[in-house]
């Protein structure tokens, strides 16, 4: 007792490498703390890439949408900039 395999490395390692978690069987996670770190980190990689890529993908799919956005915010800010100078 006292140890637990890690689902990711496959190490067998002491309990106190693992977080707890009340929602699993045996309360504590199934990857180990630095498993956990690596995964959170892989994850915030990987988001970060896939909406940079998603909103240049959606600025090169959408050339016309993106450009009336614009046209239109700047319209906006015009009217409102109009109204203030009166
Ligand atoms: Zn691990």
């Amino acid at each position: 007792m006292g140890t637990k395999l890690c689902g990711r490395c496959k190490c067998v390692k002491h309990i106190g490498h693992f977080a707890k978690d009340r929602s699993r069987y045996d309360g504590l996670t199934h990857h180990c703390k630095i498993c956990k770190a690596e995964l959170r980190a892989e994850y915030y990689r990987e988001h970060k890439a896939r909406t940079y890529l998603e909103s240049v993908a959606y600025r090169k799919a959408h050339p016309d949408k993106v450009r009336v956005y614009n046209q239109t915010y700047m319209k906006k800010k015009k009217a409102k900039e109009d109204m203030y100078d009166r």
